[in-house]
């Protein structure tokens, strides 16, 4: 077992990690997908926070997704932005969901969304 938040390992028969008062969880992979697990590029945003709500509607359907550039590499948004959009990956078996959830998501944006302030 493993906290969440301070990754300290537990032995089997805890369940909350006394230090952080939270919930340890099996293992922390759990939480993030390798970057090494099959990801696809799902959707390009022309912004980062518009990415990063897309990120959170897939998040809420239970979709890992990782915004790509900042994900992979620690681009700057503006970098991003400059090298051709904001990725959004998710896993190659939830990319059928996601594209479902993205095409709603995507009609909900504003079109104000995209002007630059
Ligand atoms: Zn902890």
């Amino acid at each position: 077992m493993f906290c969440p938040e301070c990754e300290s390992e537990y032995r089997e028969g805890f369940t909350r990690c006394a230090d952080c008062d939270v919930d340890l969880v099996a293992e922390l992979a759990q939480l993030a997908v390798p970057p090494d697990e099959d990801v696809i590029e799902i959707a390009r945003y022309p912004a980062l926070h518009v990415a990063q709500l897309a990120a959170s509607v897939l998040e809420s359907s239970d979709i890992a997704c990782f915004i790509g550039d900042e994900f992979f590499s620690g681009m700057r948004p503006e970098i991003a932005f400059a090298s051709g959009g904001v990725k959004l990956f998710v896993r190659d078996s939830d990319a059928d969901r996601a594209r479902e959830v993205l095409a709603d998501f995507e009609q909900s944006i504003p079109e104000s969304e995209e002007t630059p302030d």
